[in-house]
């Protein structure tokens, strides 16, 4: 069956609306499109949060001007709608919310949402204004589509933060998901943006989860001591990427910075150009992270 994609915000609610009449649960997956195996799997996982046999998955796709920066990719950030609809067909999607940037942000569009502290360092660092658009336009899918669970990935550690943060603080009625990075074979996180990568800087892209995976390694082995850790991961990837922009450990639930490793859970968390595209990528360290994932 094909979905039906919907572009305006009313045919959404009142979607959404006769849904909920029915007594029936909404699960979400918001995402910028240039689809991959990655998203593909957030919508298996709002299927199976979903009562068996009932319920509906709504994708939505917009790439949100609002989260980029001046200087960002939002003009050359791949938009293929023909072809995301192909690859998430067969995960079993009921709806996808397409909706054009001024059907978004009409004139006088002026409120915004911020997640004051989680916003703060990595690629909150760099990337000004930019969780204050993630969270803003996270915030109004929620009202159009007003799901009952929505699903992120990890990929977007801060992202899955922030959103969480944001639900909680303003009392948002969704149960946030988040789930587990999907990896190319070997190793590369899957990203929209590794389609702008030339094999040369594929395989320098790579130098990105071999230096999260090794430094996880070494945590698991009994290292403890973060600088050496850091310094480590840094020595994999000092001239291979061709900016490093942060490599940070932090604690896996507040993001604060980490200066030792103890027993709670913590995230390294790397940010890197190959070229002129920017990839991110983390993983967990300490408590229950010794398992690949
Ligand atoms: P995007 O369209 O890339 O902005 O991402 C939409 C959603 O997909 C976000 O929740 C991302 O965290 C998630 N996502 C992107 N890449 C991956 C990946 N490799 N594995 C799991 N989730 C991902």
């Amino acid at each position: 069956v094909t979905p039906s994609v919907v572009s305006t915000v009313a045919e959404m609610s009142a979607w959404s609306e006769e849904v909920r009449a029915r007594g029936e649960r909404i699960a979400f997956v918001p995402t910028m499109g240039a689809l991959h195996a990655g998203h593909v799997a957030l919508l298996h996982a709002a299927r199976e949060h979903l009562p068996r046999d009932t319920g509906r998955v709504v994708l939505s796709v917009f790439v949100n001007p609002t989260q980029f920066g001046p200087a960002e990719d939002l003009a050359r950030y791949p938009r293929d709608l023909q072809g995301d609809l192909a690859i998430a067909a067969p995960a079993g999607i009921d709806a996808v919310f397409a909706p054009t940037p001024v059907e978004m942000y009409p004139p006088h569009h002026q409120t915004t949402v911020r997640v004051a502290e989680l916003e703060q360092g990595m690629c909150g660092a760099t990337r000004p204004g930019h969780f204050v658009g993630v969270a803003t336009v996270v915030c109004k899918l929620f009202n159009i589509i007003r799901p009952h669970v929505a699903i992120f990935g990890e990929k977007d550690f801060q992202q899955l933060a922030v959103i969480r943060r944001m639900v909680v603080d303003l009392n948002m009625p969704v149960q946030v998901v988040g789930m587990p990075t999907v990896r190319e074979p070997d190793g590369l996180a899957m990203s929209s943006r590794n389609r702008y990568l030339d094999p040369d800087q594929r395989e320098r892209a790579l130098s990105l989860s071999r230096a999260l995976f090794a430094t996880r390694a070494r945590s698991a082995a009994g290292e403890r001591d973060v600088a050496s850790l850091l310094a480590g991961a840094q020595a994999l990837l000092a001239g291979v990427v061709d900016r490093l922009e942060y490599l940070e450990l932090r604690d896996a639930e507040t993001l604060a910075p980490l200066t030792s490793m103890g027993e709670r859970p913590a995230v390294l968390a790397v940010a890197a150009f190959i070229g002129k595209t920017r990839l991110i990528d983390n993983v967990r360290l300490g408590p229950a992270a010794a398992e690949p994932r």
